[in-house]
């Protein structure tokens, strides 16, 4: 029954190490019409990642001339690389009527924010900064990137009270559940309910 309106924008951040790309992936596989939003970035890709999946990986000149163009509905510098969503991109899910998913920073929901006030902002915490530590510290990166990255984590996690939802990953599937139970909830709103659909099943 195709009763209630898409077009949901969802904007998730965390701190890097929180789970959030574990978590993204596993909603994205859960709900079939919620889709990623896949942005642009000047990072090299890491192992694994694939270009039009993770990421659409450009160079530096390319980023700019996109900026230029105007073809960023948002865009920020994070650990000295580039990243954004390009308002093609979430036009193309919107006409498809998807929810999207958007994985940004907190300078890109704050952004976003503005410029569509209905979206739904979900912050991810870790249990705490030591468990934070802990888990990057797991995944072998540069001491130097690690340390960046927990400092940007300090001036992230104050950005918090902004966002709609906090949702705290010390267990993944709690997490999950709780991440299912807000999108669930935002669908099922009486505004995002189609009027006429509910008229034609109720009429006399
Ligand atoms: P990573 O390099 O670990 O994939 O991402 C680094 C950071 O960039 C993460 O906090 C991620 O949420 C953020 N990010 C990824 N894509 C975008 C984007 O399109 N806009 C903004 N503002 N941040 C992004």
């Amino acid at each position: 029954m195709n009763l209630y309106k898409r077009g949901n924008i969802f904007v998730i951040s965390a701190p890097s190490g929180s789970g959030k790309t574990t978590l993204c992936n596993k909603l994205i596989k859960a709900l079939p019409d919620l889709k990623m939003s896949i942005s642009h970035t000047t990072r090299k890709p890491r192992a694994g990642e694939i270009e039009g999946v993770d990421y659409f990986f450009v160079d530096k000149e390319t980023f700019e001339k996109m900026i230029s163009n105007n073809e960023f509905i948002e865009w920020a510098e994070v650990y000295g690389n580039f990243y954004g969503t390009s308002k093609s991109v979430l036009q193309q899910l919107m006409e498809k009527g998807y929810d999207i998913l958007l994985d940004i920073d907190t300078e890109g929901a704050k952004n976003m924010k503005k410029l569509y006030p209905e979206s739904i902002l979900i912050f991810i915490l870790p249990p705490s900064l030591e468990e934070l530590e802990r888990r990057l510290l797991n995944r072998n990166e540069d001491k130097d990137i690690i340390k960046k990255r927990l400092s940007k984590a300090n001036e992230e996690i104050s950005n918090y009270k902004f966002y709609d939802y906090v949702v705290i990953n010390d267990n993944l599937e709690k997490a999950f559940n709780e991440l299912l139970c807000i999108v669930c909830a935002e669908r099922l709103k009486t505004k995002k309910i189609k009027d006429d659909e509910i008229e034609k099943i109720f009429k006399k």
